[in-house]
């Protein structure tokens, strides 16, 4: 009698936000046991040569303004992996249930009848907090976190984020729209000296941190690089972070020159 094929399964799995040492032990060793690879743009390399050298190793690109696989055909292939009785890892970058597809994907997969699992991973806003010592929370300063997209599935604005006192507001996807967002918020009465932060590249050696205000907004948009991953930051936790440890600003000096750029606009 022939034994039974074994049964695929698909992990979902958070690469983190760039650096590979901010992969979860988890996370490696799904990779480490993986026999198909399907990596979006924002994944390291080498996160995906963790993977075992006869794994099937597929780019399915998802960075914006480049030509990349839709979601459908993302999702036909990891279901024709698995059913071929593959193991399938599916790797995203930062954490995967955040702004990751990971429900639809989900939801793809049960249809389809493949067992599916999914890894967190550092998603980008815990990757800057880290980074810049920049807490998203603080106490007196910060009770509530918001991450929030400025993009719709169409490509458009939706300005249904709201500014709050005590709240730091995280977007992504919102590095090209920094200034109709602000605008936005400032309609709704946010004021101009409310704090503004933009993050890129966090989590890389090449981080930067920018600074400024809702009032000079257009200074900080102009700043921006336009090819790295961002995001942009709104609250008082911006100023925070130079409010505590830091004698005479060593903190802010040592922070500079190790682990990213800081600039004020
Ligand atoms: N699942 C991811 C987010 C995917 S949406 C996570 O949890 O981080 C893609 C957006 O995430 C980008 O447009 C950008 O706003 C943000 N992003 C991803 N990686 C980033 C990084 N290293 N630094 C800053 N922003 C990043």
């Amino acid at each position: 009698m022939s034994t039974p094929k074994r049964e695929g399964k698909v992990w979902l799995v958070g690469a983190g936000p760039g650096a590979a040492d901010l992969l979860t032990l988890r996370a490696a060793r799904a990779i480490e046991g993986a026999e198909a690879v399907l990596y979006d743009a924002l994944v390291p390399a080498e996160i995906v040569e963790l993977a075992p050298r006869g794994a099937l190793r597929i780019e399915t690109g998802k960075r914006a303004h480049r030509p990349s696989m839709s979601q459908a055909a993302i999702n036909r292939l990891m279901v024709k992996l698995a059913r071929r009785g593959l193991r399938v890892v599916r790797l995203k970058g930062g954490d995967p249930s955040i702004f990751g597809r990971v429900g639809e994907e989900l939801e793809h997969l049960a249809r389809a009848g493949v067992d599916a699992e999914v890894i967190p991973g550092v998603t980008a806003a815990s990757a800057a907090a880290a980074q810049f010592q920049l807490p998203l929370t603080h106490r007196g300063v910060a009770r509530r976190v918001v991450f929030a997209t400025a993009r719709t599935e169409g490509g458009a604005l939706r300005g249904d984020w709201r500014y709050e006192a005590e709240t730091t507001l995280v977007l992504y996807m919102a590095r090209d729209s920094l200034e109709a967002i602000v605008a936005a918020l400032r309609e709704q009465g946010m004021p101009d000296s409310t704090r503004l932060a933009v993050v890129e590249n966090a989590g890389r050696d090449n981080a930067r941190l920018l600074r400024g205000s809702a009032g000079n907004a257009a200074a900080l948009a102009s700043a921006i690089t336009r090819t790295a991953p961002a995001l942009v930051i709104i609250g008082d936790v911006v100023e925070a972070r130079q409010d505590y440890g830091s004698p005479n600003g060593l903190l802010k000096s040592v922070i500079s020159t190790t682990v990213g750029t800081e600039i004020a606009a």
